[in-house]
């Protein structure tokens, strides 16, 4: 039944992991019961300029207090939820606080400062979902949040999924201004004359590749999506930043934008308003 077939898919998609018998625990049921009980939060972690150190967003990072098993990681528990079926209803949740948060945060923006974006991951299945296009925007639309300063990250893997369904709602979205940011760049299998076909706007330089930057050592691939970047026209972030070193590093190469523990881990939404829209002097450098 749809049942055992869900376990044994939550057993291939694990990244390497096997989970074993774990799958029951991100059912339907168990994650609306979750979303009920305000088990499932969101931190959000800044997007820094590399030079003036100002934020210019943030990044929706879902994680899950469960009754039983703690804080679980998303890395964990998104795969299951994929597998079992409930990633729609829980991804609607996270699309819906963040917009929400967004929101809050241009209310509370000085005037005389940049508006600051929020980036929302999709998975697979809600990228290749018909209507998750839709659903973003109706939600922008009910808060007054402007699509402008909405950014959806898909890895290539999701995008491998490449249905018509995928490509209508990155469609939809980049359409109505929403930007496209590929996550863990460099780390899938896209060919390179398959990168320029998806309408892209922000490539995301994968952690892996900014953790090797360390006591003079380069990161030829991080160089090379930097180049990449600036060719094709789009904007880049380096993830995982976590020294001085790999923030210099970046700058010289001209990477202008940045995320990482340096700056700040992921935090509360209260906290990323007091910390970087209130007080923007507590931003480094
Ligand atoms: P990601 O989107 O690539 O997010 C970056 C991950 O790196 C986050 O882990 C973040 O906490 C971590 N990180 C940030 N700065 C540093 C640093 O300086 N050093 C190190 N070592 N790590 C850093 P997290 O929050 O555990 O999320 C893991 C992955 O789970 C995310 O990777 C994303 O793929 C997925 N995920 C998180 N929230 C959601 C969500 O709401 N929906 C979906 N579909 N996926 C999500
Ligand atoms: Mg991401
Ligand atoms: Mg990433
Ligand atoms: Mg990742």
């Amino acid at each position: 039944g749809r049942a055992g077939k869900s376990l044994f898919e939550a057993q291939r998609v694990g990244r390497g992991k096997i989970v074993t018998h774990g799958g029951y625990y991100a059912s339907p049921a168990a994650v609306r019961d979750g979303l009920r009980n305000g088990e499932f939060f969101l931190h959000f972690q800044p997007v820094v300029d590399l030079v003036t150190g100002a934020a210019i967003g943030a990044e929706a990072l879902v994680r899950w207090q469960h009754p039983t098993r703690g804080l679980v990681p998303p890395a964990e528990f998104i795969p299951l939820c994929e597998a079992s079926g409930s990633m729609e209803v829980l991804g609607h949740w996270v699309i819906r606080e963040s917009i929400a948060r967004a929101a809050d945060w241009r209310r509370l923006r000085r005037w005389d400062r940049e508006p600051v974006s929020v980036s929302i991951n999709a998975s697979a299945r809600e990228l290749a979902s018909t209507g998750y296009g839709a659903y973003v925007l109706a939600e922008c639309a009910d808060t007054g949040l402007p699509p402008g300063l909405v950014r959806i990250e898909v890895t290539e893997t999701d995008l491998g999924t490449d249905t018509a369904a995928v490509r209508a709602n990155i469609r939809i979205l980049r359409g109505a201004g929403v930007l496209i940011s590929m996550d863990d760049f460099g780390t899938g299998h896209s060919s390179l004359s398959r990168l320029t076909e998806i309408d892209l706007d922000v490539l995301k330089i994968d952690q892996s590749f900014v953790a090797v930057i360390e006591s003079g050592r380069d990161s030829p691939v991080a160089d090379l999506t930097i180049k990449l970047a600036a060719t094709l026209g789009l904007q880049v972030i380096a993830e995982g930043v976590e020294t001085e070193e790999q923030a210099e590093w970046l700058r010289q190469r001209g990477c202008s934008f940045a995320q990482g523990y340096l700056y700040s881990r992921p935090v509360p939404s209260d906290e990323f308003v007091e910390r970087f829209l209130v007080h923007r002097s507590a931003a480094r450098p």
